[in-house]
């Protein structure tokens, strides 16, 4: 029982405290984000092991870089909102992880290996959809919507593009390299991994295409997923208002995850 171990929890902590002050210095997350990555880390971290933990690092660190590239690169503006990333998107994407760790502690499953996969499909869904989105933005054409296929701004919520996808596979081939190396799953749940994180990956566009709410600027006249935009609060056109960016990128990672363990039990 890691989680009871003082040692791991020491570990735990310095880690956290280390990863905090590097992530406030370089401007990858903002003080409530730390705060909010903090019990995350640390759940997985006590009660799931340093591999879980170096997974989830891994896709923080790595979309981290890729996003600041992008921002070097074309500049902060496609998506509209700041590339320092906040609380919201820290549980958006660390619920799902964390609590697949939780109920596998708790209910002790024999099969551990089911806990990895879904963990790991979580994971996996969460850095495809952050690297299809950032390499997706290099794409130099206009990518197009996933539900009509109409040829779409860049950034809009639900834009597919063969970037996108290729951003997606080398995000779920990193997680398999990675997860492997150490140990945490083995080698014939590599395909469901990377199937599950791509499948997860077209949910998250289908849902940003459909229920996730879209507003039109009253000054520019741009269609957009944040509320205000050129400072003024924007005309809602579709969509639920509630469905927000980070609503959709939990969904779908939550649907990531289900889908893993739906193809180990059914193959
Ligand atoms: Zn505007």
């Amino acid at each position: 029982m890691s989680f009871f171990n003082p040692l791991i929890q020491l570990e735990a902590l310095v880690t956290l405290a280390l990863i905090s002050i590097i992530s406030l210095r370089l401007r990858i997350l903002d003080r409530k984000g730390v705060l909010a990555s903090i019990p995350i880390g640390y759940i997985i971290f006590t009660l799931g092991g340093v591999e879980y933990f170096i997974m989830l690092l891994l896709f923080f660190g790595l979309s981290s870089i890729a996003t600041k590239i992008r921002v070097k690169k074309i500049g902060a503006n496609f998506l509209e909102k700041d590339w320092v990333r906040s609380w919201r998107n820290v549980l958006a994407n660390g619920l799902i992880p964390a609590s697949i760790i939780i109920s596998g502690y708790l209910s002790q499953v024999p099969c551990k290996s089911l806990v990895a996969i879904g963990y790991l499909a979580a994971v996996g869904t969460a850095f495809a959809d952050t690297l299809a989105t950032e390499i997706g933005l290099l794409y130099p054409k206009k990518p197009r919507l996933i539900t009509n296929l109409k040829q779409v701004v860049k950034g809009t919520p639900g834009a597919i593009s063969p970037y996108g996808y290729i951003g997606g596979i080398l995000a779920g081939l990193i997680i398999c390299a990675f997860s492997y190396g150490l140990g945490i799953t083995d080698i014939s749940a590599l395909p469901t991994i990377i199937a599950a994180s791509l499948i997860g990956m077209t949910i998250d566009s289908v849902l940003g295409a459909t229920i996730q709410a879209k507003y039109r600027c009253v000054i520019c006249g741009r269609i957009t997923e944040s509320r205000v935009h050129c400072g003024e609060r924007a005309d809602k056109v579709s969509g639920f208002e509630f469905v927000n960016t980070h609503i959709v990128n939990l969904m779908a990672i939550f649907a990531g995850s289900l889908i893993s363990i739906a193809l180990t039990i059914w193959i």
